[in-house]
């Protein structure tokens, strides 16, 4: 059998990976779930309160239209930017909901907000180029700026309790900053940016020509009284300066379907179906097909956002004044999204020098796996997801409540 001769073990090890994605940290949170399915597979009793996924499955009208969509064969390719039936039903789905006003000539199909993100930053950004990014962030947002040699730029937003503000933007805004990435409701500390703020924040960019990347992926996990804001109903003059980064994973609890899509101007929106259409092209025909018609179908798809946000509501309720009772646990309640963002500083010394010691003891003693703040530019807070069973969310309580009284 052929052999080259450069198959050897040692040549495999010293892959010559290219400085771009050398530079790249795994994503820490699929890191921190990973080490729980290992410990499982070791025969531990693990609770894992690190995902960042719906723990529902997808509503069953949305597996019947992606059968539906199977059975008029849509198996082959589409547009780039996606159906057009998908993309109209974006534009008709916002128009009714937010009072939004955009062409579907604006709207691209993406695999996973994910993709929406890189396709925005990587069209816009030159190496050199300042990314305004707020503390904490989504793990992946610094690791975008990386990837393209663009420079982050990270403003400190404890002091206004983890809100964004105009404020902050424009004195962290110099002639090199080209974009600034928001994400409302926020991964990990589940704060929402009020819409008046959010307006003003993107009005101070725009007037530096400064682009705005606004995730929203959590758009539609707001708690009531908490409004929810999509930056995709601005004015035009504001807008042409916004890409809004939407996901399906979270909104039907897809996550694995792969789907997203971006709003933005037309002439990025074009760039970006240039890049995309040498990389992915488009995400699946048929889940393309059933989330145009699970957005048309605003009743079913209303019904099924609500129970679910029911359901993290009430988990919310209960987890939070829980941790919020454990010794030198702090936790503001959360306004969106579905994290309890946790400030364990009072309990760092000499016992635990990092919050990523602390979560170490946690897994250890306690077999409860929740993710270090580090990795969110946030040493010092943990997150846990209650994106799972409430006896799960109450068993990792009661032990997290054990171990530390043996402290
Ligand atoms: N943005 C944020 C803030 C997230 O938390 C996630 C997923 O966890 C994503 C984007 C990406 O979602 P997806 O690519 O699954 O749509």
């Amino acid at each position: 059998m052929y052999s080259h001769p450069k198959f050897s073990k040692d040549f495999m090890t010293n892959f010559p990976v290219s400085a771009n994605v050398a530079k790249m940290k795994m994503s820490s949170t699929l890191k921190a779930g990973q080490t729980a399915a290992n410990l499982r597979d070791q025969g531990f009793d693990v609770i894992d309160l690190t995902l960042g996924e719906p723990d529902f499955p997808t509503p069953e009208f949305i597996k019947e239209y992606a059968c539906e969509g199977l059975q008029k064969n849509l198996t082959k390719y589409t547009p780039t930017a996606g159906l057009k039936s998908f993309q109209e039903s974006i534009v008709e789905f916002y128009a009714e909901e937010f009072g939004a006003n955009f062409s579907p000539k604006e709207i691209i199909a993406t695999d996973g907000g994910k993709q929406a993100l890189f396709n925005a930053a990587c069209t816009l950004l030159n190496p050199g180029d300042e990314v305004l990014i707020p503390k904490p962030y989504w793990v992946t947002f610094p690791e975008i700026a990386n990837f393209i040699n663009a420079k982050s730029i990270f403003i400190e937003t404890e002091e206004t309790n983890f809100i964004l503000t105009a404020e902050q933007v424009k004195n962290s805004i110099t002639d090199k900053t080209k974009l600034l990435i928001v994400n409302s409701p926020n991964n990990p500390t589940g704060r929402v940016i009020p819409a008046d703020e959010m307006r003003r924040i993107i009005e101070v960019c725009a007037e530096r020509n400064v682009y705005v990347l606004t995730d929203e992926c959590y758009l539609f996990f707001a708690y009531p009284p908490t409004e929810v804001f999509t930056s995709a109903s601005l004015p035009e003059d504001l807008r042409q300066f916004v890409c809004v980064a939407g996901s399906f994973s979270k909104t039907y609890a897809m996550t694995g379907w792969r789907i997203g899509y971006t709003i933005a101007n037309e002439d990025w929106t074009r760039e970006m179906t240039k890049l995309q259409s040498h990389s992915t092209s488009h995400p699946t025909s048929f889940v393309q097909y059933a989330c145009g018609r699970a957005m048309e179908n605003h009743a079913g798809s209303k019904a099924a956002v609500g129970a679910m946000l029911a359901e993290y509501e009430r988990r919310k309720d209960w987890l939070i004044p829980a941790l919020q009772a454990i010794e030198n646990f702090k936790c503001a309640m959360p306004e969106g999204a579905f994290y309890a963002f946790v400030d364990v500083r009072n309990l760092l010394g000499d016992r635990f020098k990092t919050s990523a010691d602390f979560a170490d003891f946690l897994l250890n003693k306690s077999h409860v796996v929740v993710t270090d703040g580090e990795g969110f530019g946030a040493d010092g807070f943990l997150r846990f997801s209650y994106a799972t069973s409430m006896e799960n969310l109450q068993n990792a309580v009661e032990r997290i409540r054990k171990v530390l009284e043996q402290l």
